[in-house]
């Protein structure tokens, strides 16, 4: 387990990387799902590659959060049960309600997606394990808090929502790709997307702390160029495609 001071600047060095990220994908991006392409390894299928690579998070959260920890702290804890509710969705239920159609993947964004998984789930667990003491009580009627976990949860419908509304774009069998409709894909092309990064904006706002700010910019460095790379795939694949719909944040990008 890394000590305070290494902690901070770990930190910082994660962030760094996660600048690069967004930036890097920009020009690649990530061969899963419609941009899959050969030369990444062999594929796995899609269920069991996110049951791995999603369960990684709530497991290092945890171990990191409890190994050592001295005080019970009421506040944190609550921290990680919204975080390990995320992932039970995330890890089995979305995996087990997937479209079997769902394109698998390649070996090497599964390997990458458990390293990115566990270094975000390892510093947040391992900040709150040795910073907790910072939430009192009186946290949770904070403004800092309350305006944070709302955002959570209305990151959570809307995500929830959007990927119900493309797992249904498949139920009649037919594998092929449809334009999305309702919910907020009418105003982006990316409403999961969306609702990701709200829900992780939301989740540094609650904790107020550079290992949830840090998260919150890795998952909007994923999924922003991702979103773009989506929106134009669209834009070529369907000439119907509706014009005034953005990528992933409302009337603007
Ligand atoms: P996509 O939107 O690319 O795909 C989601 C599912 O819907 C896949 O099964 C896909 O099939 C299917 N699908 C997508 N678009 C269509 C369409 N137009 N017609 C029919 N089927 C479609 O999302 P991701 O797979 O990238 O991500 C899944 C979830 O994981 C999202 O909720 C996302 O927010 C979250 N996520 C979070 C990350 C983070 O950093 N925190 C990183 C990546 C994802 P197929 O696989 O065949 O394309």
């Amino acid at each position: 387990m890394i000590g305070g001071a290494f902690l901070s600047w770990f930190q910082w060095a994660w962030l760094a990387v996660g600048v690069l990220t967004f930036a890097g994908l920009f020009f690649i991006a990530a061969p899963y799902g419609r941009h899959t392409r050969s030369g990444w390894g062999p594929l796995i299928g899609a269920r069991l590659s996110w049951l791995i690579m999603e369960t990684v998070s709530p497991l290092f959260l945890c171990l990191a959060y409890f190994s050592g920890l001295a005080v019970f702290n009421p506040v944190t804890l609550l921290f990680i049960l919204l975080w390990v509710g995320h992932y039970v969705n995330r890890a089995l239920v979305y995996p087990l309600r997937m479209n079997k159609a769902s394109h698998p993947m390649p070996l090497s964004i599964v390997a990458l997606s458990v390293f990115f998984n566990l270094v975000n789930a390892y510093l947040n667990g391992r900040y709150l394990n040795l910073r907790g003491a910072r939430y009192t009580p009186a946290w949770i009627v904070d403004p800092r808090f309350l305006f944070g976990v709302a955002l959570f949860f209305t990151g959570i419908v809307i995500n929830l929502q959007s990927d119900g509304i493309l797992r249904r774009l498949r139920s009649n069998g037919d594998p092929g790709y449809k334009i999305p409709r309702g919910g907020m894909f009418e105003m982006i092309s990316c409403a999961n997307y969306f609702g990701e990064i709200v829900e992780w904006l939301g989740w540094a706002v609650l904790t107020w702390s550079l290992a949830g700010l840090t998260f919150a910019l890795w998952t909007a460095a994923n999924l922003v160029p991702r979103a773009r790379a989506h929106h134009e795939w669209y834009r070529m694949n369907f000439p119907d495609y509706p014009d005034r719909r953005k990528a992933i944040i409302p009337y603007l990008l």
